[in-house]
């Protein structure tokens, strides 16, 4: 089956941490766009020099899909200094268009789960699938009752993405937990991140007082190719059989 291709401008861009931006985008040729939570896209563009290249980006967006197709085709871009894409999405002018295709990937929660919890697990931009997930998470949780965790590793408060979003979703729902992982500067008492759920250290290491649970959980990992070999094989020592934990690496298509 040919491979969808259709047009992205640019309607907004914040940073979201120092060197993360939050990009919004529609399409182009006025449609929605039909995906999964989890899923990625991928930009086709030239580099400096001509060459072709293409990139890979999670769906950020939060939509609810049960409602249909949504317009906004929301990503988050982790700016790496001599990076091609890096450098097309800090020059793109608002308005202005990248060619793109997708949705690809199977980094989903499937129907078929009755499963006891999630173990959501993400570092850096790798967080954004759960970002997606947040509505169709609130309907399962609220249909049959699975519980959530999100464990989001950064190096600093300040580099924890949508940090605010997911501890007011967990302020929100009973059933979701938020527990950042902090690996160099933990918040300053009495700040906006500061919470009993942080945790100084990699996402790894917070995987034991969750008890990961062969019978009851099953477990996401994305981001930094290191830290999903890390979780996997801790969480194969938990006694996780291989099916139950689904992986999504970042690996640049270079
Ligand atoms: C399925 C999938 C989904 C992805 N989703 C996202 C996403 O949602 N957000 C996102 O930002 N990226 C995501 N990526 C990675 C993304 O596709 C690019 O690899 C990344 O944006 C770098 O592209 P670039 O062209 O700016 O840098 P490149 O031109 O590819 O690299 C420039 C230099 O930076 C180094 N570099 C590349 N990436 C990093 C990094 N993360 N940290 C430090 N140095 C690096 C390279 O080794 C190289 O030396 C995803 C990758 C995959 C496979």
């Amino acid at each position: 089956m040919a491979i969808a291709h259709f047009p992205l401008k640019l309607t907004a861009r914040r940073m979201i941490a120092p060197t993360v931006a939050h990009l919004s985008f529609v399409r182009g040729d006025g449609q929605p766009l039909d995906y999964a939570p989890g899923q990625f896209i991928q930009v086709h563009f030239a580099c400096a020099d001509g060459s072709p290249a293409r990139r890979s980006y999670s769906l950020a967006t939060i939509h609810d899909h049960a409602l249909g197709a949504g317009e906004a085709v929301e990503i988050a871009v982790s700016y790496v200094p001599g990076g091609a894409a890096t450098a097309l999405f800090e020059g793109m002018p608002i308005g202005g268009t990248v060619d793109a295709s997708g949705p690809f990937g199977r980094f989903c929660l499937l129907p078929a789960d009755a499963n006891r919890r999630y173990l959501l697990i993400g570092t850096g931009t790798g967080i954004t699938p759960y970002r997606a997930m947040l509505p169709l998470l609130e309907t399962l949780m609220r249909e049959r009752k699975v519980e959530v965790v999100l464990l989001q590793g950064a190096r600093t408060p300040a580099e924890l993405l949508y940090g605010d979003e997911f501890r007011a979703f967990a302020e929100a729902h009973a059933g979701f937990r938020y527990l950042p992982c902090l690996s160099r500067e933990l918040p300053e008492p009495g700040s906006p991140h500061a919470h009993a759920d942080v945790r100084h250290g990699y996402v790894q290491n917070a995987l034991a007082e969750l008890a990961p649970d062969p019978a009851g959980d099953i477990a996401y990992l994305c981001g930094n190719p290191d830290m999903v070999d890390a979780c996997f094989e801790a969480l194969k020592g938990h006694g996780l059989p291989i099916p139950q934990i689904r992986r999504e690496k970042y690996v640049s298509n270079k």
